[in-house]
């Protein structure tokens, strides 16, 4: 299997090019955002408490994302690799996905890191607030408290993966097509 973490923080352009990948290399998205924004339109108790940290710009408890993570892969037992798009944002959420791919016999192949710094990042936000509707996209506290729960809890796996020779950081500025071919050159080096 390929499974491949986009990894970065809020803005980076993870799920703009998590798109493009999984199309190339046939692989399963697992957005744990886009998750947990179809449980609150549902309607669903998990979407309605996950909304009040959404709304804060906090992160979700881990056990609650954990399980949805380990639902979707329980449901998509045919698939060839995940691309796992805001997941994981903690270490105890790392040590239970290395622990699930270990139950399907893999494990993650690499951590691609988008680099972005936060003028550019405050700056797309505001813009997909605009058009996306999110309410977290619209006020830049919440935007600016989003960015410390990621350097506080997101970033040091960061060093977890780096540890595990998984990590590889690249440039998240300029033009797309650009960011995805220096993407799909490291995938590439992976897949050997
Ligand atoms: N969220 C979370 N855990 C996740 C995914 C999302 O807690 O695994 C919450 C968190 O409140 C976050 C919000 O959902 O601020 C939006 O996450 P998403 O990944 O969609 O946004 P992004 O960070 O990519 O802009
Ligand atoms: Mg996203």
């Amino acid at each position: 299997m390929l499974n491949l973490i986009i990894f970065g923080p809020p803005g980076a352009g993870k799920g703009t090019q998590s798109e493009r990948l999984l199309q190339q290399y046939s692989l399963q998205h697992i957005s744990t955002g886009d998750l947990l924004r179809a449980e609150r339109a549902a309607g669903t108790d998990l979407g309605n408490q996950a909304n009040e940290y959404i709304a804060k710009g906090e992160l979700v408890p881990d056990a609650v994302v954990i399980g949805m993570v380990k639902n979707f892969m329980l449901a998509h037992t045919e698939a060839k690799g995940f691309i796992f798009d805001g997941f994981p944002r903690t270490t105890p959420q790392a040590e239970a996905l290395d622990a699930m791919l270990a139950d399907f016999n893999t494990q993650i192949s690499i951590v691609l890191g988008l680099e972005v710094n936060e003028d550019e990042l405050v700056k797309r936000l505001l813009l997909r607030g605009q058009s996306s509707g999110r309410a977290d996209d619209q006020d830049e506290s919440t935007i600016r408290n989003r960015f410390q729960e990621y350097q506080n809890k997101t970033l040091p796996l960061q060093g977890f993966y780096q540890s595990q020779g998984k990590y590889q950081g690249v440039q998240g500025i300029g033009e797309v097509g650009a960011i995805y071919d220096s993407l799909c050159a490291e995938i590439d080096k992976v897949l050997g």
